[in-house]
């Protein structure tokens, strides 16, 4: 695969300070597919000081403009759609189908609906004998995961753009391919140099150099809930902005009534989609305990229906995980489960395949609330099913936990559903199987995070209020 040796810092490659590496590997196979330069406290001080020089520029562009720039980016994301797939397929290692449709498609919606925000958005109101200027927050750091390697990074990046932000990204060691990738194309797209700058390298090093940068003013950040506490806190010690999108352990409730074999499938598909690697994952299915068993097998037979294995073969549905230490750590939430009283239906610990990090699409039956794989984020192709007694039952069992990032409800009705939803301690929650609106705030309650993205609440969150008082 093609890599850069630099960062790319005021709007071109310029050599890394230090000389470490990082060496990508494809988790299907196991074999090294390149390599890119590990950066610095230094080199990430270089880009915050780029970052800052093009800010008032950035900031002084008008809105339209800023926004056309943004529609140049997304367009270069269309004509290069089938190589970032490609990309993201060989570093994270998805179905080249899932690849090119969600990995590559979804950032060309977002970068779109920030094209179209930054021209329409009133960046200015009027509130009784005040005018509220809503002004750019500043240097945005933006540290990102692996698991949506582009999403993640364009619903920071396009977002911060139509606010009029600056920023420096720090993408995950496991997908820089994809980042550097990126950073080609707002080349391309002539955005103005400095507005964006790449610093690839590892969390405790160059990520934690970002989040603690005093040329920064707001520090984005996604991935696991343990390193989002500490970007929290050093974010919170310097008085700086930060937005978290951390982890979850979503439930998605059947209730009785509902159509119970869609409600499965589609369930199902949201967790083994991206091998169980999606932060909103419904990992855990709630089913009154007379449709527990039903729903049992409708599950084994639906998991039976996603093949894994070569991600370039058309026939395969599910990939690997990510790398060999969250097969590990997914095998061993599979063997606690079994230790814990689980029934174990479909999948299990052992390896499927030879080589690659894989690891057997697994459904688990009476599982119960106080179980390790019911509360604890396993991000791998998990699933958990419930029962409950009642609704009630039901509403504690969802409720039930550090997290509220995603979430469904399945019912007869769609008001029963939303009466349901509205007692739900969550960020999202499709009905009856609604599906995912690039424009609707995304983002959690408790433990899953602070602060929201995409759509106008994520433009929000780029913006600070000036008041004048007439
Ligand atoms: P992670 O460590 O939280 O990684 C997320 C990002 O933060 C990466 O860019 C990472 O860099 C960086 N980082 C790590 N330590 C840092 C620090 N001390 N200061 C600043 N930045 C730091 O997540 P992970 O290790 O890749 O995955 C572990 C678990 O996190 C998963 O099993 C899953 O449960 C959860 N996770 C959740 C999401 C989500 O979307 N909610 C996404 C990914 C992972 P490096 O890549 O160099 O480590
Ligand atoms: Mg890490």
């Amino acid at each position: 695969m093609k890599a850069h040796d630099g960062m790319y810092i005021g709007g071109e490659w310029r050599p890394a300070a230090g000389r470490e590496r990082i060496e990508v590997v494809n988790p299907a196979d196991e074999k090294i597919i390149g390599g890119v330069p590990a950066g610095t406290a230094e080199d990430v001080d270089e880009a915050v000081r780029a970052a800052r020089a093009a800010f008032p520029g950035w900031a002084a562009t008008p809105p339209a403009e800023r926004g056309a720039l943004i529609g140049a980016l997304r367009d270069v994301l269309i004509a290069r759609k089938r190589e970032i797939a490609e990309t993201i397929t060989a570093e994270l290692g998805c179905p080249l189908g899932f690849s090119e449709m969600i990995h590559a498609g979804a950032p060309i919606g977002v970068a779109s609906s920030f094209a179209e925000l930054a021209a329409s958005y009133a960046f200015e109101e009027r509130i009784g004998n005040s005018t509220v200027l809503l002004e750019p927050v500043g240097v945005v750091g933006a540290i990102t995961p692996w698991n949506y390697p582009l999403h993640q990074i364009v619903a920071k990046v396009a977002p911060a753009l139509a606010a009029g932000c600056t920023l420096v990204l720090k993408p995950a060691e496991e997908t820089p391919l994809t980042a550097q990738l990126f950073a080609e194309a707002v080349h391309e797209a002539g955005i103005p140099a400095g507005v964006f700058n790449l610093v690839t390298g590892t969390g405790p090093v160059a990520g934690q150099a970002l989040a603690a940068h005093e040329g920064v003013d707001l520090v984005s950040f996604t991935g696991s809930t343990a390193v989002g506490k500490q970007i929290g806190a050093t974010a919170g010690a310097a008085v700086k902005r930060v937005a978290l999108e951390l982890g979850g352990k979503s439930a998605n409730v059947i209730l009785p009534g509902a159509d119970l074999a869609k409600a499965v499938e589609v369930g199902v598909g949201h967790v083994m989609n991206n091998s169980g690697q999606s932060c909103n994952a419904l990992t855990r299915m709630l089913v009154h305990r007379d449709q527990h068993e039903e729903a049992v097998s409708l599950a084994a037979a639906a998991v039976a229906a996603y093949p894994s294995g070569d991600p370039l073969d058309a026939a395969t549905r599910i990939g690997p995980v990510i790398n060999a230490k969250q097969r590990d750590r997914v095998r061993g939430y599979i063997v606690k489960g079994v230790e814990e009283g689980a029934r174990l239906v479909a999948g299990g610990p052992d390896a499927p395949h030879e080589r690659g990090y894989f690891i057997a699409p697994t459904v688990f039956a009476d599982v119960t609330p106080e179980m390790t794989i019911a509360q604890e984020e396993i991000f791998g192709p998990v699933l958990s099913i419930l029962p409950y007694e009642d609704e009630d039952d039901a509403l504690r069992i969802a409720n039930g936990t550090v997290y509220g990032l995603g979430g469904a409800v399945w019912a007869a009705d769609q008001e029963t559903a939303v009466a349901f939803a509205r007692r739900m301690d969550t960020g999202q929650v499709d009905i009856n199987g609604g599906r995912f609106n690039l424009l609707a705030p995304f983002g959690g309650y408790k433990q899953s995070g602070v602060g929201r993205e995409l759509g106008p609440h994520g433009l929000a969150e780029y913006l600070q209020t000036k008041s004048l008082q007439f």
